[in-house]
């Protein structure tokens, strides 16, 4: 755990955009500041080319202010963060899919083998990587190409053309990673999935390398706090169970800290991303390679920290 790095009482919500541009280059200026501290991902090697003072910080309400600065339509790779795409593209074909996956915070973090295997392969929540892999595993055997639907669905929603699965990267991911394997023969072992092993593999590690920008995640998280928008992409229940458990999981190990610091739901990615919402308000997102030792962006969370604090964003 580490300090929060604001103090004081938070400021009332402010909505303006100018009023929003303001603290967002606020939060991106310290974000930068403290970003060196964290370390690229050594899991991917292909991540490890990525400009480690790259930053980028955006915000869409649900008015339709959308802001960007820095490298804020530069795109990056998604990660873990194409784990909540995965599961909205899931739960629109299957909506009783949170029976597969689960939905309580995991104890030890997000590739834990142990946890696993004490639940007889049942996954503690469809963020930890053994609930994403039953998630894709489901999504191929229901459409044929979990990373396929997954890009096309976040292209639809972000408007972001540019969003692709880089073969680099998921080639690199596929050859250095044994973590991932474990967890899919655990869960093949019980009989948990539907797909061969490799298949499944081969469809996380591609979907992982979806890439995207955080003007365009921020425009196509926008659903998570907007309404009307809800209707389009999934009914409300399973819109508030999402959010309730991104809040729990989606900063893994950290999700308490997460919550203690700036109160919103937020999914992370290795890639360095960091995505929030704020229901009814809209949605905020940043990017920086650097991490900490939970895999969260170190600038990215400080960023989000700074933002949520001075902008009075906060579910609670
Ligand atoms: N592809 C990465 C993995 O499976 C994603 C993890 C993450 O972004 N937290 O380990």
């Amino acid at each position: 755990m580490t300090t929060p790095t604001i103090d004081g009482p938070a400021a009332t919500r402010d909505l303006t955009g100018p009023a929003l541009m303001r603290h967002a280059e606020r939060a991106a200026e310290l974000g930068r500041s403290v970003a060196r501290t964290g370390a690229v991902t050594a899991k991917i090697p292909e991540l490890a080319k990525v400009d480690a003072g790259a930053f980028g910080f955006s915000v869409a309400t649900v008015e339709g202010t959308e802001l960007g600065v820095g490298d804020s339509d530069v795109q990056f790779s998604l990660q873990s963060i194409t784990k909540l795409f995965a599961l909205v593209a899931l739960l629109q074909i299957e909506p009783t899919a949170w029976e597969h996956v689960g939905w309580a915070p995991t104890e030890l973090g997000y590739g834990s083998v142990t946890e696993l295997e004490r639940a007889a392969g049942r996954p503690r929540n469809p963020f930890v990587n053994a609930g994403a892999l039953i998630v894709t595993d489901r999504l191929l055997r229901h459409t044929g190409s979990a990373v396929g639907r997954v890009s096309t669905l976040l292209r639809e929603l972000s408007g972001d053309s540019a969003t692709h699965s880089d073969a680099a990267v998921a080639a690199s991911e596929a050859a250095a990673d044994h973590r991932n394997r474990a967890l899919a023969h655990v869960l093949a072992e019980h009989g948990r999935l539907l797909n061969p092993v490799e298949d499944v593999l081969g469809e996380y590690y591609a979907q992982c390398a979806i890439t995207g920008s955080v003007l365009g995640l921020a425009r196509g998280a926008r659903f998570l706090a907007d309404r009307r928008l809800h209707r389009l992409v999934l009914d409300s229940d399973n819109i508030r169970r999402i959010n309730a458990v991104l809040l729990t999981s989606g900063m893994y190990g950290a999700a308490g800290d997460i919550a203690y610091r700036i109160g919103l739901p937020a999914k992370s990615g290795v890639g360095g991303g960091i995505l929030a919402a704020l229901p009814g308000v809209g949605t905020v997102c940043a990017w920086s390679p650097p991490l900490d030792l939970e895999g969260n962006s170190v600038g990215g969370v400080a960023a989000l920290e700074h933002f949520a604090r001075t902008s009075g964003w906060s579910v609670f």
